[in-house]
């Protein structure tokens, strides 16, 4: 089996490790479209249902609005409808006849959801709203597109849309929203920096936005998450009014917030090594897998009764902040023990029990991890605890290994021919001193064939900007991006 090295041949190394482990197959017969395997699909399932459970208990309410939007209400938000429209697919026949109203696949949901708002809003008691939806979006990328990190169909995408009464709770949503990301980033193990993007980057219609970014292995930059302060351009543009406490009738102010499939992509490639996959317990759709080392023989039954034994001392076990179920794989096909290593190894399960007369005789089993492809004897007794905290363990190695790479790949630079080096020897995200002006931003980004990420608000700065040699005010961050 060939073997690729995740760092220098990232690229064959995600299609094969996805390929491989049946996350995704990609041979759907339409570009941009991918189809989430059954062993991708659980461990989205499991990402979504943290995020799900994060965004309930901080008070947000799951909804569903429909994927066709009218044409006339698409329109509304002028530079939404700028930002988008270009990536954005029309509906106006059938194979029978034209439609009398040409119809939009939303390719995100403000224009879905808002004139609903305008409906539901009335008095300031209706505030604040806060709703979100996972559902999938459609945009025609016309760049390359890759399984997870870059779809045309984002299948899972998971979009907050929340209402204020005024300026200052819209600002507290925003904090809270980054609050609620981190939580999750910190549940599935992805290390990464908060920036606010520059003017000229900020998101359609918005205000201003925050954006989550880690660095990929073939060392490109990559957005997680976005969090938008709306402002009240959509409230104007779709007549979002309440009565106030005072009698007068005013607009409300806006938040969005979202994340997608992406981050199970960004997950993968972070987590994995060389050999495939590394699975983390809150993602993982099995977190053991027994092998049965039999021999042809009479014994062959006790192993499997043996087998089972320590599958059922799993049952309802639980592990992890929510209370994920361990879920035990006993893998009895017909192939040599050494196939099925490699293959579960492959997989990322954290656990492989091996099982053989000797273990069942001893009632001593064979645990292999995957963090560190080491193997340590368990007694039965201690089996369970013994496993918990090994796939803590390993949650702490891969995201460790994680950290250090996120931390490795941010670095600050004196001159642009400096910045320039970093990133095309080594890619990441590089920062530089910028006097906070739209035009020097945008010729950094032209000197380093990169884009604008982003600064960090509390970030001290010291010293002139690297292009006109003003005061400057941020250190400003550039990456090639995914
Ligand atoms: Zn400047």
């Amino acid at each position: 089996m060939k073997r690729y090295d995740k760092y220098d041949e990232f690229n064959k190394w995600y299609e094969d490790v996805l390929q491989y482990a049946k996350i995704v197959d990609k041979r759907y017969p339409m570009k941009g479209s991918y189809v989430i395997m059954p062993y991708g699909f659980s461990a989205l399932k499991k990402m979504k249902n943290i995020m799900s459970k994060l965004l309930d208990s901080y008070g947000h309410e799951e909804a569903y609005f429909p994927l066709l939007v009218p044409e006339k209400i698409f329109k509304k938000e002028k530079d939404f409808l700028k930002g988008f429209g270009g990536e954005t697919l029309r509906a106006t026949k059938t194979f029978l006849q034209e439609l009398d109203e040409e119809l939009i696949i939303r390719p995100t949901s403000e224009t879905a959801m808002y004139p609903m708002y305008s409906l539901w809003i009335r008095s300031w008691r209706d505030l604040p709203l806060k709703i979100y939806q996972t559902v999938n979006v459609f945009r025609w990328e016309t760049k390359m597109t890759k399984e997870l990190l870059r779809v045309r169909e984002l299948v899972a995408f998971n979009e907050s849309h929340t209402a204020h009464a005024s300026a200052e709770e819209a600002e507290k949503q925003i904090k809270e929203a980054i609050e609620i990301y981190k939580k999750f980033f910190d549940e599935i193990r992805i290390p990464y920096d908060i920036f606010k993007t520059p003017k000229w980057e900020t998101f359609a219609g918005a205000q201003y936005n925050y954006d989550f970014f880690t660095t990929m292995p073939d060392g490109k930059a990559i957005e997680l998450a976005s969090v938008i302060n709306l402002g009240q351009k959509f409230a104007k543009a779709f007549n979002i009014k309440f009565m106030d406490k005072d009698e007068k009738k005013k607009y409300v102010y806006q938040t969005c917030y979202g994340i997608s499939e992406r981050e199970l992509g960004v997950a993968i490639s972070l987590h994995g090594d060389n050999k495939g996959l590394r699975m983390i317990s809150n993602l993982a759709p099995i977190h053991i897998v027994i092998v049965p080392i039999k021999k042809n023989n009479e014994n062959d039954k006790k192993i499997m009764i043996y087998c089972e034994k320590i599958k059922n001392m799993f049952e309802g076990t639980k592990c992890g902040k929510y209370k994920a179920e361990i879920k035990v794989k006993i893998d009895n096909r017909e192939i040599r023990p050494g196939e099925k290593y490699n293959d579960w190894e492959k997989k990322g399960v954290p656990i492989r029990l091996e099982i053989g007369e000797k273990e069942v005789k001893s009632k001593t089993l064979v645990l292999a991890r995957r963090d560190k492809l080491t193997k340590e004897k368990i007694k039965e007794k201690n089996i369970k605890e013994s496993v918990k905290k090994i796939i803590k363990e390993i949650d702490k190695t891969i995201y460790r290994e994680a950290k250090e790479w996120h931390k490795k790949m941010i670095t600050k630079h004196k001159t642009l021919k400096d910045a320039l080096k970093r990133l095309r020897n080594y890619g990441g995200i590089v920062g530089v001193k910028w006097c906070g002006d739209e035009n020097c931003g945008k010729k950094i980004a032209d000197k380093l064939l990169g884009s604008a990420i982003g600064y960090k608000e509390n970030e001290k700065v010291e010293g002139k900007c690297i292009i006109c040699g003003k005061e400057a005010k941020h250190w400003m961050y550039f990456g090639r991006t995914y």
